[in-house]
């Protein structure tokens, strides 16, 4: 089965807003087994609206509209569908006793446009919407299956999953076998190096697939396979999740879509440590990310935002001629890195102590380049580990990737 989805709107193509909808729509297929070939985007424009409608049809089997169904004229793409399979549109009476209630119970006055929303076109399904007013439609039409979905979000996303998916499993997919997929989400190794390592298993291996992606510094493999029921797929994706493992011990951090942090604070969580940190050049951003996670406050006591070497010295006991003097090492040393980690972890009476110090630029100091780094990890017993990084790009982003690597090091 192939779907095309048609998401209408002239904003989308100002760009004034990002086609979410179609990213949502594309998910949700996929989990069906349903093969989405084409998304296409149009503005509020009957002509090139039914064009788009023509185009769909020739190329798919189920074809997906969001947008364009709610009061106002520019909402056309009932009128346009309805037009193209030559049916009529009336108004569909459950869906208009709806939109009567919500006017009266709110002593709103409801405008002869409102009607529009309970429009359907002859012999469809109509999909009601648990969350909004513009009901939706199902209909199959010579062999085509056609769904049409409000433009909000929170209007379209429950309507497809409580609705159309269910009238879609019914009417348009007989045979097709749902693809289940897993994540795998890997710290402290590139892109690169992960498809270097993987190259083989990548390039021989067809079910499950792999599809490795990367953003923002996140690396990602996501695992996919076609069966008849979730425990089937769930049999061959451990086999290769296990495979993957084995070729990348300690790297995958989790086997679902989640971050970095909350993996950490759920491990702490459970082996009841504690992490404390002290930040120079990312100002807080690393505490920032921790305490973002519900829970984390069992977790993470406190920590220092040490900018200036005055509070380096007199918050965190960072020796003076370490700072600065003649050969001093400088803020951003490895030295500094280290006493600011074992400092605040005896201050706060943690298991671990993190710091970091370094240049994000976009001006160098102390005659060091811009996106030199050090960030430190101090564990109750152990050595205090320090890395060097070398960081490219922006302030904003050697800030980021700094609070990244130092959390992907504190996974390994
Ligand atoms: P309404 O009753 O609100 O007019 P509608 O079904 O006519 O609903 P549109 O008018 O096309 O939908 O869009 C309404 C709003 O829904 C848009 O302003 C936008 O915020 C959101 N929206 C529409 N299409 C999309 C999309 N493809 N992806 C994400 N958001 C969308
Ligand atoms: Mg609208």
């Amino acid at each position: 089965m192939k779907a095309e989805i048609i998401a209408v709107g002239t904003e989308l193509l100002l760009g004034q807003i990002v086609n979410t909808n179609a990213q949502f729509l594309s998910q949700e297929l996929a989990t069906l087994g349903i093969d989405v070939y084409f998304q296409t985007v149009v503005g509020d424009n009957l002509i090139r609206l039914q064009e788009s409608i023509q185009l769909a049809s020739e190329r798919a089997d189920i074809i997906v509209f969001t947008g364009g169904i709610g009061p106002t004229q520019d909402d056309l793409t009932k009128e346009a569908l309805a037009a193209f399979l030559g049916r009529e549109l009336h108004i569909d009476r459950i869906s208009m006793d709806l939109v009567e209630d919500f006017f009266n119970k709110r002593g709103a006055h409801m405008t002869e446009n409102n009607r529009r929303q309970a429009l359907v076109i002859e012999g469809s399904s109509p999909l009601t919407n648990s969350t909004g007013l513009a009901v939706g439609i199902a209909l199959s039409h010579e062999g085509k299956h056609y769904i049409v979905l409000p433009g909000p979000p929170k209007e379209m996303a429950p309507m497809f999953v409580e609705q159309a998916k269910p009238w879609l499993l019914q009417h348009a997919i007989t045979n097709e076998m749902p693809i289940y997929s897993t994540m795998l989400k890997f710290a402290g190794i590139g892109e690169s190096a992960l498809e270097e390592r993987l190259i083989d298993l990548i390039q021989n291996q067809t079910d499950p697939t792999i599809a490795p992606y990367a953003k923002e510094g996140e690396v990602t493999i996501r695992i996919s396979t076609k069966a008849n029921t979730e425990q089937d797929a769930m049999i061959k994706l451990d086999v290769l999740e296990e495979q993957i493992r084995s070729i990348l011990p300690n790297h995958v951090y989790a086997n679902k879509d989640i971050s970095i942090e909350r993996a950490i604070v759920d491990l702490m969580t459970e082996r009841k440590l504690t992490l404390s940190a002290a930040e120079s050049c990312t100002g807080g951003l690393l505490m920032e990310r921790i305490t973002s996670i519900p829970g984390s406050s069992t977790v993470f006591l406190g920590g220092i935002v040490c900018y200036s070497n005055q509070l380096k010295e007199k918050l965190l006991n960072v020796p003076h001629d370490l700072l600065e003097g003649d050969g001093a090492p400088g803020a951003v040393s490895a030295e500094v890195a280290e006493v600011l980690a074992e400092q605040v972890r005896m201050i706060g009476d943690t298991d671990f102590g993190l710091s970091i110090t370094g240049v994000a630029g976009p001006d160098y100091s102390e005659r060091k380049p811009v996106g030199l780094v050090y960030i430190a990890i101090a564990e109750r017993g152990k050595d205090t580990e320090v890395l060097e990084l070398r960081l490219s790009g922006n302030r904003e982003s050697i800030r980021m990737r700094t609070v990244k690597s130092l959390l992907y090091r504190l996974w390994l």
